[in-house]
């Protein structure tokens, strides 16, 4: 989704919720999709690795996997229920990989 569609601003009484606060709940965040129907499961901790303890929650991290869109990508977050552990597949990042290419001094 457009970043543009979010609130930019939070109600005063009701900041925006962060990475960190899901990752101190133990939430997952399910990432869908709508364009592909990919659905793809996060532990809020790994995305933390990531995205940084400060990324608003209601903001999908990234786009989509599978096609590369943004657009229709949606975030729910959740508890995992106590029968899903041990049966859920979840993405766990392996290791971080950089990617180079050279620029110009002052750039
Ligand atoms: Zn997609």
């Amino acid at each position: 989704m457009p970043e543009h569609l979010y609130p930019v601003r939070p109600h005063p009484s009701r900041p925006h919720r962060t990475l960190q606060d899901a990752a101190n709940d133990g939430m997952l965040l399910d990432i869908r999709c709508n364009r592909c129907h990919r659905q793809v499961a996060y532990l809020a901790l790994d995305l933390l690795k990531v995205c940084g303890p400060s990324h608003p929650l209601h903001v999908p991290p990234f786009g989509c996997g599978k096609c590369g869109s943004t657009e229709f990508v949606r975030l729910r977050t959740r508890i995992p229920s106590p029968e899903e552990y041990g049966r859920l597949a979840i993405r766990r990042p392996v290791k971080q990989v950089w990617k180079w290419r050279v620029g110009v001094l002052g750039e």
